[in-house]
């Protein structure tokens, strides 16, 4: 599933070319990968084309990139297992590839943008904007990189409340961006029991989690590059994009890098989570 930094990767690789391209031509190859775009296939097959596309933005798991005019926007949910992919014009077929766009881009000729989804639980849509975001992302909270991300709301939300703390790390309403893998890294790192109930973490702690949440993301998005290049990399956190840089994630059994405990795995909201039993105590 994809979390922040494989996002903003797109993002900022889509942005190189995309940014004042124009669509050129359409297809839809599977309606389910549109089912965001209420009005169907071949109305967003009729609108998208002869757009001029901006500058990409992301919220959380939403990536669009808004149209000429800026009222309305090309927008992508990733869901699972999500990719846009930047493709020259020759080359060849990607699997599971529901929804294609040629773009004419300034800098890199004619090249395609391909909505490819294994699983169908993403869409594209055109949507419109209101106050700069889409309004199917309307209801995402920021992000902790975002310059506008409320450090004292979110940390008052997280010690009302009586949720697991990694549950609350997980809620797109309080904060937008942490999946399963970038949760068990900051509790790691900030020495947290992802089990410790929101209102059971002190102000420090509370603190020192954002900043860890924060201190991953920096590294993730600095490992994983900004180059043009990247976008032909898959963007999947799941198969481990990044997993050469976890400590807990993915480690069962493994020492701690901190205190060579072994790293212990446990079931968490049908997925699991990693933590040590030494460093993070509850
Ligand atoms: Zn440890």
């Amino acid at each position: 599933m994809p979390e922040l930094p494989e996002v903003e990767v797109v993002r900022l690789g889509l942005a190189q070319a995309v940014a004042s391209s124009r669509v050129v031509a359409a297809e839809v190859r599977d309606p389910r990968a549109v089912k965001r775009h209420v009005a169907g296939a071949a109305d967003f097959e009729a609108r998208i084309v002869g757009v001029e596309l901006l500058e990409p933005a992301r919220r959380g798991k939403f990536l669009w990139i808004p149209t000429g005019g800026g009222a309305e926007a090309l927008l992508a949910h990733l869901g699972m297992s999500g990719q846009l992919l930047l493709r020259t014009h020759e080359a060849p077929e990607d699997r599971h590839v529901r929804v294609r766009l040629w773009l004419e881009t300034a800098h890199h000729g004619e090249l395609r943008l391909d909505f490819a989804d294994q699983r169908l639980f993403g869409s594209l849509a055109l949507d419109s904007m209101s106050d700069g975001v889409p309004r199917q992302a309307a209801h995402i909270a920021r992000d902790p990189l975002d310059p506008l991300f409320d450090d004292e709301a979110f940390l008052r939300a997280l010690r009302t409340r009586s949720a697991a703390v990694k549950k609350l790390l997980l809620d797109q309403n309080l904060i937008s961006g942490v999946g399963n893998i970038y949760a068990d890294e900051a509790l790691w790192l900030a020495r947290v029991h992802p089990e410790t109930p929101g209102c059971e973490v002190s102000a420090i702690k509370a603190r020192r989690l954002l900043e860890a949440v924060r201190s991953v993301f920096l590294k993730a998005l600095a490992e994983g590059g900004t180059s043009f290049d990247r976008l032909y990399v898959n963007v999947n956190g799941e198969s481990g994009y990044f997993a050469h840089s976890l400590n807990a994630y993915g480690r069962g059994g493994e020492p701690c890098p901190r205190c060579g405990t072994p790293i212990r795995r446990i079931s968490f909201m049908n997925r699991s989570s990693h933590f040590c039993p030494r460093c993070q105590r509850r």
